[in-house]
């Protein structure tokens, strides 16, 4: 019997998971970035309780452990550019905490032995037959696949051309997201400090490469428009923060050469359903709930979650799309509602709300309130229980 196939769109983090686990359970897979190779960017993404269990039974908790952030204190400045308090590492970076674009490639690195890995292209149209579904591609020549993975994040083009455009799942928060690397002319080693002004902030922290800062901003976003061409994204952080203080100017001047910008919106996406014949969605372009919610974690297992269930029903997708979205939808709620506040909480929109932010961040640093955040965060990691399917396992 020829194996199954399935066509996965996004080589971010959804993507390249789904490939490593619908791959043990038999399937040829394929996936489609648009992007003309994998993408560096991000800030650090942290693992905790069951989602450490899936990085071990993917094979591939000892690399992220080589490529842990192993960061310490933030100190948090006051907004005369002074530090004002000091939080513990601990706080934010869990068991095991790594740069979304290390994670990225390791991904990718693990599974590009067995996945067709196309870049560079895009699904521009799907349409479901009795026993599969046609795909037209942007540049590529049309081919068919058992069954599709919408695993392309917010803005995903597997989620248009199946469910309805984009306006209709994605809500904006009223913020954005920005991140670069830049030199670290501060000389932060394994350490990050956080700057406000009203509306906006900037993170910067030293991990593993000494001599590099990774540059996080976040922004009140009212009337912004999100560029997708990355000259006019760099216009737009420069011109948002072009009279913003403290080491912004010199920080700022490493933006013409990055090579890693991300910005976009902070956006969740709701959608009442996430599979639509043999269509699925998976990750952001399912329930993206933006900084805060877990949402790489929660896109790593729901990889698992949806190969161990196209198993125990036996290549039923109907039937293992249902179940996949029963154990998910809970998670991801929770992962929605931690994620509402981000914008909020990481660029106050003025100076008594920064002030009572940094109020709640100095009870962070004592103990009691240390620890009753670690078991807030350590929940919302915990929210969906890492099982074995016997199928997953037996290779
Ligand atoms: C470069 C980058 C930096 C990020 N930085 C942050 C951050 O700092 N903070 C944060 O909270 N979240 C960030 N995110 C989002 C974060 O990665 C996700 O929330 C989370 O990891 C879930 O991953 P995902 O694979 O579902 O989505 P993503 O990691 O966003 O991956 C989606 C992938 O699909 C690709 N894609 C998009 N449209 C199409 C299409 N039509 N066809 C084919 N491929 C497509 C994208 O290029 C991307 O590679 C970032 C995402 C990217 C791509």
């Amino acid at each position: 019997m020829t194996a199954k196939t399935v066509l996965v769109s996004g080589a971010g983090i959804a993507g390249p998971s789904a490939a490593h686990w619908l791959h043990r359970v038999g399937y040829r897979v394929t996936v489609v970035e648009t992007a003309p190779g994998l993408r560096p960017g991000g800030q650090a993404v942290d693992f905790r309780g069951e989602q450490v269990k899936l990085l071990a039974a993917m094979g591939i908790l000892d690399e992220v452990r080589r490529y842990e952030t192993a960061m310490g204190d933030q100190t948090v400045l006051g907004l005369d550019a002074r530090p004002a308090l000091t939080v513990p590492g601990a706080a934010w970076s869990g068991e095991v905490e790594i740069l979304r674009g290390d994670l990225a490639r390791i991904l990718y690195e693990h599974t590009a032995g067995h996945t067709e890995y196309v870049f560079g292209d895009r699904v521009t149209a799907l349409t479901e037959t009795a026993d599969g579904v046609e795909v037209t591609f942007r540049h590529g020549a049309p081919r068919k696949f058992d069954l599709v993975v919408g695993a392309d994040g917010v803005h995903s083009g597997v989620r248009a051309a199946a469910f309805g455009p984009e306006r209709d799942f994605r809500r904006d928060l009223g913020f954005g997201i920005a991140g670069f690397t830049a030199p670290n002319h501060l000389g932060l080693d394994h350490t990050s400090v956080m700057y406000n002004e009203p509306g906006r902030g900037l993170s910067v922290g030293s991990h593993r490469l000494p001599d590099r800062l990774h540059v996080g901003l976040v922004f009140a976003a009212d009337g912004v428009e999100f560029p997708r061409k990355t000259a006019d994204q760099r216009a737009l952080v420069a011109r948002l923060f072009a009279d913003t203080g403290w080491e912004t100017p010199k920080l700022l001047e490493a933006l013409p050469a990055a090579d890693d910008l991300y910005v976009d919106s902070i956006s969740q996406v709701h959608l009442d359903r996430w599979a639509k014949g043999r269509v699925v969605l998976l990750g952001d372009a399912a329930w993206c709930a933006g900084p805060g919610g877990s949402g790489t974690g929660l896109a790593m297992m729901g990889a698992q979650v949806l190969a161990g269930e196209l198993a125990a029903a036996d290549g039923d997708h109907a039937t293992a799309f249902a179940k996949y979205e029963a154990r998910l939808r809970k998670p991801a709620t929770v992962g929605q509602k931690n994620g509402k506040g981000a914008g909020n909480f990481l660029a106050p929109r003025t100076v008594a709300k920064i002030r009572s932010r940094n109020r709640a961040y100095r009870m962070l640093s004592t103990r009691l309130f240390g620890s009753i955040f670690l078991k807030m965060t350590d929940r919302a990691a915990n929210a969906l229980e890492y099982r074995e399917y016997p199928a997953l396992t037996a290779v």
